[in-house]
Order: C-alpha cells, then sequence, then structure tokens
C-alpha cells in the first residue's frame, strides 16, 4: 500500500487538532500535530522546553530524531522510525507549508490528501469572542482570509462543516474516512484510547489526550492558567460540543467584515460545495482564486517570515548552550 500524508486544514478554533487527532486513532495511523514548527519556529514557545511530545513521556526522544534527519526527510523519518504506521496526518495549518510539503510529497510518490474543517463566520466569531480576541476585529478577518488561501493554493480538498460534525460525528467521520480511503471503525472518536506523539496544537484539545485524574491534565490545566484558552473543554471533557453563536452579540463585528469583504457568501457556497458528502466540485470560484502575483508574493512573505524565525531561535537555541555568549557572537 503506498503511504499517506493526510493535511487536515483550518483556521484557528476550528477544531482541526481534535479532528487530526481522531482521523490519526488507528494502529495505522499517526498524528504528528503542527509539525511545521518543528523546523520553522515563529514564536518563542515552539522552542522552549515545554513545547514536549504530547505522548506523555518524558523521554520520548523521537522529535528530536526526525528533527536531526532534517525536513526534506521529515516525513520519511516518520514512517521509517515508525513502520507500523501506513499513514499521517499533519496539522500544521499554515498554507504555504501545506502546499511545499504536498508537493514534495507527491514527488517522492506518496498519496497526499486534503480536508478542511470549519466554522461558519459566526460559529468562528463566537469562538474569539469567548477568548476576548474579538476586540479589534483584525482576526475575524482571517477567516475570509484563510479559506480564500487554501482555495487558491490546495487542489482537490474536501470540507468537514464543524456543526456537521458535531451533530452527527459518526456519519461525518464515516464519510471523512471515505474520502481520505483510511478504515472506520466503531469508536474511532475515542482518540485518546491511542498514544500521539503530537506536537502543538493548542490546550484546550491537548486536555482530552489525558484523564482528568492525570498529572498531564494537571500540567495542561497550569498552562492554561490565567487565559481563556481551554474554553469549555474541561466540562465537555472527551466530547464535541456545539455552542450556538450569540448572532446578535456578533453582528457588529460581522456587519463590519462583511463591508470590507464583500465575498463572505461565496466563500461559505464554496465551503459547502467542497463538502464530504457532496459530489467533486469543480473550480466554480474565480472571484476567490487569488492571482499568481498575489500567491507569489504570499510564498515571499512566508519564506522571509521562516527565515526569519529560523535565525531568531537557532540564536537562541546556541546561546542556551554556550556558556560565554560574548565570544559565540564573534
Ligand atoms: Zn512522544
Amino acid at each position: 500500500m503506498t503511504k499517506k500524508v493526510i493535511f487536515v486544514g483550518g483556521t484557528s478554533y476550528s477544531g482541526s487538532t481534535f479532528f487530526h487527532l481522531t482521523l490519526a486513532n488507528d494502529p495505522a495511523g499517526f498524528g504528528a500535530g503542527e509539525i511545521r514548527h518543528l523546523f520553522r519556529p515563529t514564536k518563542e514557545r515552539f522552542v522552549r522546553g515545554t513545547w514536549v511530545c504530547g505522548c506523555g513521556d518524558p523521554a520520548c526522544t523521537l522529535w528530536e530524531r526526525v528533527k536531526q534527519r532534517g525536513e526534506d526527510n521529515l516525513y520519511d523519518s516518520i514512517f521509517e522510525l515508525n513502520p507500523e504506521v501506513e499513514f499521517i496526518v499533519d496539522a500544521s495549518k499554515n498554507i504555504v507549508w501545506v502546499d511545499e510539503q504536498s508537493e514534495r510529497l507527491a514527488r517522492k510518490g506518496y498519496d497526499v490528501r486534503h480536508i478542511m474543517i470549519w466554522k461558519t463566520l459566526p460559529e468562528f466569531a463566537h469562538s474569539l469572542q469567548k477568548r476576548n480576541r474579538l476586540q479589534d476585529g483584525a482576526e475575524l478577518g482571517s477567516w475570509p482570509r484563510y479559506h480564500k488561501l487554501y482555495y487558491s493554493f490546495i487542489d482537490q480538498w474536501r470540507a468537514v462543516k464543524y456543526g456537521h460534525y458535531t451533530h452527527d460525528q459518526e456519519t461525518t467521520l464515516r464519510a471523512a474516512c471515505k474520502q481520505l480511503e483510511i478504515p472506520f471503525f466503531e469508536g474511532k472518536e475515542r482518540f485518546w484510547e491511542k498514544r500521539h506523539h503530537v506536537l502543538g496544537g493548542n490546550l484546550s484539545s491537548r486536555i482530552h489526550l489525558y484523564a482528568k485524574d492525570s498529572d498531564k491534565y494537571q500540567d495542561v490545566r497550569r498552562r492554561a492558567e490565567g487565559t481563556r484558552e481551554l474554553g469549555a473543554a474541561e466540562s465537555h471533557h472527551r466530547r464535541v460540543y456545539y455552542e450556538e453563536p450569540n448572532t446578535a452579540a456578533l453582528q457588529e463585528h460581522i456587519t463590519r467584515l462583511r463591508r470590507e469583504c464583500p465575498e463572505i457568501d461565496q466563500i461559505e457556497a464554496m465551503l459547502l460545495a467542497h463538502d464530504i458528502a457532496a459530489p467533486t466540485p469543480g473550480r466554480d470560484w474565480p472571484e476567490l482564486q487569488l492571482s499568481d502575483a498575489e500567491m507569489r508574493m504570499r510564498q515571499l512573505r512566508q519564506y522571509t517570515k521562516d527565515q526569519f524565525g529560523r535565525i531568531r531561535y537557532a540564536l537562541r537555541g546556541s546561546r542556551a548552550r554556550r556558556p560565554e555568549p560574548q565570544q559565540a557572537r564573534n
């Protein structure tokens, strides 16, 4: 069987971490989390000691070994180090990364699949509001931006509507597995029954990996202290849940965004047309497609950001190891 890599896309708070772990819950599956950050850290927390493997074993060296073998061999290394694995699920949401890696994997003969999980704009606004991130409106703009980018960059992908997933998890999961050509089985949604070497992902997804009476559970709680990151993950431990957005309270923000971005309805129609249960969609939304120049610009910006992060965090790492920082600079 051809080894497979599945990329799970989605905006922040779309449920992508949760969903990717569910897909990876299979004896032959491997949920990698946001592995992009292993090679291209963009934030301090990705190089901190607390950014550890989700398997819970402090002696786990899997990611160290993968890192040593280099970014070009990332997926090959995971397959080689875990011979039972037939498919990897990557939850790195960055579209330029997904595009780049997909090309590289296809060249190497892997079977590459793309699936995206999405919330409606009011649902997304609600998620931001719960975490106090709706105020300036800037983050709300990532909803049209992300979905247009995804549409422009990614070929052949299918979508899972978050609301469908929470209302009928089994049917949706079954349809997703069928699309991705991976096995579905009774109990697949109980992803915590498998040990995942998962990297990154938000704390509200990670907490479901651990039993309530475990040290790891308490550790996640400690790390989320003073933030709103856990949301309702504790009261809904290990359950997918749907919260009806209070549209009246969000209306002002949504109206403003609609004025700035008149394509909101087309984006939603485009996402629905890509649904896993719908027939194969065509490329029927030329107004959502970025021009070649815009796409190149996006790649270039990402490249610059990645290079900057690499230099910045590599320096930080080497400084921490060297006793005399003065000499290290020369
Ligand atoms: Zn591990």
